[in-house]
């Protein structure tokens, strides 16, 4: 299927003139990832080639029913500064770019959004960008992710069956990110230099390791915890097991999406009078 039946920003104004008058309309994405150390074996892209690389697959297979915009490429990322590259914008500039690219969407007619995070440290901002895209426009407007190292809730079941590096294995440039990129970009995977690094704490309470929920949220200088930029196992990353996740990322986001634009627009009611 050809880009322009799947791209945002590939159509003409008259067809996304008549995008916006189908029914169902198409779901669009709003992918937001990052630019940071991702270990001494992947490139500082990795967030937003596993982004770019799902959804696109994503476009393809959906026929029609979701467009997608490119991906906003930069995010909050001052935690990551100790390793050069890093590209680092602040909470507030993030949200205001974030939330106004979303309500853009709205206001030529969209009324189904999706903010699609492929960087942890967006999550909350994410999700703040779309309440604000939801308070300003009435459309319904969410935030998910299609990388399970940023949040597993799509594909928890496979990733903790079919993972082998353990618990702590997958974080960030890790078990499940290295996988992914073996399968979508082997050419860019320095094997020889993947280690398995996992240096923040697991406590009672505490628990970096994605796939296992922790009881409050805290984010360190990366450079306190990890030498390489690696919190997980990047040496277990096979390319099985990154085909196995993104097929099943995709499939189910698909089906995700055709859930989410079945949600109906309910009126507000004024209860003062
Ligand atoms: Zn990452």
């Amino acid at each position: 299927m050809s880009e322009t039946t799947w791209r945002y920003d590939r159509l003409t104004w008259p067809e996304m003139r008549a995008a916006i008058a189908r029914d169902p309309q198409p779901v669009v994405a709003v992918p937001i990832g990052a630019v940071e150390d991702h270990g001494a074996h992947l490139p500082i892209s990795t967030d937003n080639d596993i982004l770019a690389g799902v959804l696109a697959e994503c476009g393809r297979r959906a026929a029609g029913d979701l467009l997608v915009l490119p991906t906003i490429p930069f995010g909050l990322d001052e935690h990551h500064m100790d390793f050069p590259g890093t590209i680092a914008i602040d909470i507030e500039t993030t949200l205001a770019y974030l939330a106004q690219t979303a309500i853009s969407i709205a206001r030529h007619g969209f009324t189904h959004i999706l903010i699609v995070n492929g960087h942890g440290s967006n999550h909350a901002i994410c999700d703040l960008a779309a309440r604000k895209c939801v308070l300003a426009t009435g459309v319904i407007c969410a935030a998910t992710t299609v990388n399970a190292a940023v949040d597993p809730s799509l594909v928890a079941d496979v990733l903790n069956a079919e993972r082998k590096g353990g618990p702590g294995s997958v974080g960030h440039a890790c078990e499940y990110e290295t996988a992914m990129m073996l399968h979508l970009h082997p050419e860019l995977v320095q094997m020889d230099k993947a280690r398995r690094d996992i240096g923040q704490l697991k406590l009672k309470y505490f628990n970096w390791d994605h796939p296992e929920p922790s009881a409050y949220a805290w984010q360190d200088w990366w450079s306190r915890f990890s030498a390489e930029g690696v919190c997980g196992d990047a040496a277990a990353a096979t390319p099985e097991f990154g085909r196995r996740m993104f097929e099943v990322t995709v499939e189910r986001f698909v089906e995700l999406l055709r859930e989410f634009r079945t949600i109906p627009i309910r009126e507000r009611v004024d209860h003062h009078t």
